[in-house]
């Protein structure tokens, strides 16, 4: 009947309105490094599109921004196509939605079976492929839509803890995934100095870091405290030579010279999650670099192989996010943004 019908139009409009917001703030984001909302308001967007799409799986297409990765890569730069795609995480904003994580995970595996998982902190700063051969770096690329990357080699040999060369004994082709970002002791002195020259300060470091990845002259990305931290792989030519577990395969980076947080922790079931998370909440303030949440991944790789992917992210990894920081001033009751 007519009620029906405006509350149909109403749920259509509404629709296409966020797809329309979400668009353009993702080129905001990824194409323009200039976010114009916080990422909380961001994310409440995404999760309301997301809900009206389970609810209405009619109005779901291949092209929602519910089923695609990042930003377009610029042409000013050369395309890199991934030999395996470059996808996103699923978030969880609270215990509650972890858990459904979980729960999920130990239904489609099987029951019986012990489930490890390997907590991280979630760095907020750029995700980069860097591929090695013969043990030389000899390519790297921003994450793009997924799919296709920026060329952006210079720019990543400038930053001073990703080896050049490999060591030990590496992999003959490697692709080495992991996040470039700026800790906050640069970020600041950098943020201070623009300042006092009347240059353009960066919003906060994971625009900086991206910011300054995505420069056309790597003399200018060398100048930039940026930092890496390797947190998977992507290409292998001989997979034989992996480690079983996530965990042991970030091990085994490191043995090669790669650079990884010393945060990581593989924690036995759900209950050692959450106290990672607790723990790390806490510290958050303490850390050397910002994060933003934890990332959480199923560490046995067979278990990872039965779980598989949807089009946008594993299903055997989560992204739990901290409060942002907007809800961590109204829980508190104190403004932190002085
Ligand atoms: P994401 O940042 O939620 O998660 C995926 C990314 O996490 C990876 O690409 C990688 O770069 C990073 N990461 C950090 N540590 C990691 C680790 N240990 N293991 C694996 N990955 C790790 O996903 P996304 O698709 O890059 O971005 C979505 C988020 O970006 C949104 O939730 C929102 O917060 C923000 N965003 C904001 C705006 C805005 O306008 N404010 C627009 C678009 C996106």
């Amino acid at each position: 009947d007519a009620s029906n019908q405006t509350s149909a139009t109403h749920t259509q409009l509404r629709y296409q309105q966020l797809v329309q917001l979400i668009m353009r703030y993702n080129q905001e984001y990824y194409e323009l490094d200039q976010p114009s909302v916080p990422d909380a308001e961001y994310d409440r967007l995404f999760r309301e599109l997301q809900q009206l799409e389970e609810l209405h799986p009619e109005l779901a297409s291949p092209s929602s921004p519910t089923q695609k990765v990042g930003g377009k890569a610029l042409t000013a730069f050369t395309q890199v196509t991934h030999e395996v795609p470059m996808l996103s995480l699923d978030n969880a904003f609270d215990s509650t939605e972890f858990i459904a994580f979980a729960e999920r995970v130990a239904e489609r595996l099987d029951s019986a079976e012990a489930i490890s998982f390997c907590c991280e902190p979630k760095l907020d700063g750029a995700a980069v492929s860097i591929l090695y051969e013969q043990g030389q770096l000899v390519r790297a690329a921003t994450r793009g839509d997924g799919q296709t990357g920026e060329d952006i080699t210079e720019n990543v040999k400038t930053i001073r803890n990703v080896p050049l060369q490999l060591q030990g004994d590496f992999p003959q082709r490697l692709e080495v995934r992991g996040e470039v970002f700026m800790p906050l002791k640069g970020f600041n002195s950098y943020n201070q100095q623009a300042a006092a020259a009347s240059e353009k300060v960066f919003a906060n470091p994971r625009n900086a870091a991206a910011g300054s990845l995505r420069q056309l002259d790597s003399t200018i990305t060398a100048k930039r405290p940026l930092h890496f931290y390797a947190y998977s792989m992507g290409v292998v030519s001989d997979e034989t030579q992996l480690a079983g577990t996530h965990f042991g395969r970030l091990q085994q980076l490191q043995q090669w010279g790669l650079p990884i947080s010393d945060e990581i922790r593989v924690v036995a079931d759900a209950h050692g999650v959450n106290a990672y998370y607790q723990d790390i909440l806490q510290r958050r303030a303490e850390l050397r670099y910002e994060i933003d949440g934890v990332v959480i991944k199923v560490d046995d790789i067979g278990q990872q192989q039965n779980l598989g992917f949807v089009s946008r992210a594993p299903r055997w990894a989560i992204a739990w996010k901290f409060p942002a920081q907007e809800e961590l001033t109204q829980l508190l009751g104190v403004d932190f943004q002085v």
